[in-house]
């Protein structure tokens, strides 16, 4: 038996879904992505630590999977373990009159409407963000003038080596599409949202608002994994893109959107080369026309 198989044999006895050459591009909004080598679904937290103990004896590299909606996985694909988190992992609890607890593989969508559902104000912004709350708050996500930074008020997680833990306030360290998660490694596995008490209809109306801006602004009807590229300061990438004459250029079956030049989108059999090549032309030119540097927003993996 190889570590592999030794991973596959601890996450079926403790319960886990356990998946081998798994085709990533059906786990990613981009739709792109090769296998991952073991693709594990864990439903609580004793399996979690068996597997994550498992993994750092056995040397095997685990990537935690949230929505795939920030990713862009290589099409050789993943060495190692995904994981994805179900079971537990997509409760929502309300734990105080104003906080509330969610496990990480909640969808951010869900986690909104409950805020909705319950009166509570703050996370409107994050309406129409097609992430799950463990990966929103691993890239501190945000839209329109919020991010999770203002509610977040603390994390569990479980470090690479399969130790529980929690961190909050600055120990999150939380910035622009940044958080403590990005160097420790250690893995979300619920949030605890400080949220205030607000009004429901006004609640309900300000997330119809902001779907209807992304709706008549981002390229919704195709694969993509959203912004590509973080703002620089003083900027926004879209429009430096578009100054660029990019919009509608093409590799293969990737292109940069014609509704929004700061979205690469899949316009059918895209591959992972096809955006790397796209994302270097883009990176090249606005650098050449405009002197400004493209960072990736978009996580890429393999
Ligand atoms: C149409 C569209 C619109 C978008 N609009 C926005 C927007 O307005 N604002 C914004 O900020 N983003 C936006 N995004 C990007 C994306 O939805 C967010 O970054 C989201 O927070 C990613 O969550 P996820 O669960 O899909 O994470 P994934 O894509 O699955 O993972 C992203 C990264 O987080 C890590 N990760 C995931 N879960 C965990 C966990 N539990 N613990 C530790 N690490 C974890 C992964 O390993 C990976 O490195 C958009 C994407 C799309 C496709």
């Amino acid at each position: 038996m190889n570590a592999i198989d030794l991973l596959a044999q601890t996450a079926k006895e403790a319960g886990c879904r356990v998946l081998r050459n798994e085709p990533m591009c059906l786990h990613t909004t981009f739709k792109i992505g090769g296998p991952a080598e073991l693709f594990l679904t864990v439903f609580d937290r004793e399996a979690v630590q068996k597997v994550y103990r498992a993994a750092a004896e056995l040397n095997i590299p685990v990537l935690p999977l949230g929505n795939g909606s920030n990713m862009l996985v290589s099409d050789a694909g993943v060495r190692g373990a995904v994981v994805a988190f179900s079971g537990a992992f997509r409760e929502i609890d309300l734990t105080g009159e104003t906080t509330v607890e969610c496990g990480a593989a909640a969808a951010l969508a869900a986690v909104c409407a409950f805020a909705r559902d319950h009166a509570l104000t703050g996370l409107e912004f994050a309406w129409g963000i097609p992430g799950t709350a463990g990966g929103a708050a691993f890239m501190n996500a945000g839209a329109y003038n919020g991010e999770m930074k203002n509610i977040l008020l603390r994390c569990t997680h479980i470090t690479k080596t399969g130790e529980f833990g929690s961190a909050e306030g600055a120990a999150l360290s939380l910035g622009y599409r940044r958080s403590v998660y990005m160097e420790t490694g250690a893995t979300i596995l619920s949030l605890t949202l400080q949220l205030e008490k607000g009004q429901k209809d006004r609640i309900a109306r300000c997330m119809d608002e902001i779907y209807e801006r992304r709706r008549s602004k981002q390229p919704l009807e195709l694969p993509s994994a959203g912004s590509v590229f973080k703002r620089p300061p003083g900027f926004f990438a879209g429009s430096l893109i578009e100054s660029c004459g990019l919009k509608g250029r093409r590799v293969g079956g990737a292109m940069v959107s014609e509704k929004h030049a700061g979205f690469i989108v899949n316009t059918g059999g895209a591959t992972c080369a096809d955006v790397l090549a796209l994302i270097e032309i883009i990176q090249k030119t606005v650098l050449e026309r405009t002197g400004v540097a493209l960072e990736c927003e978009v996580k890429t993996i393999g």
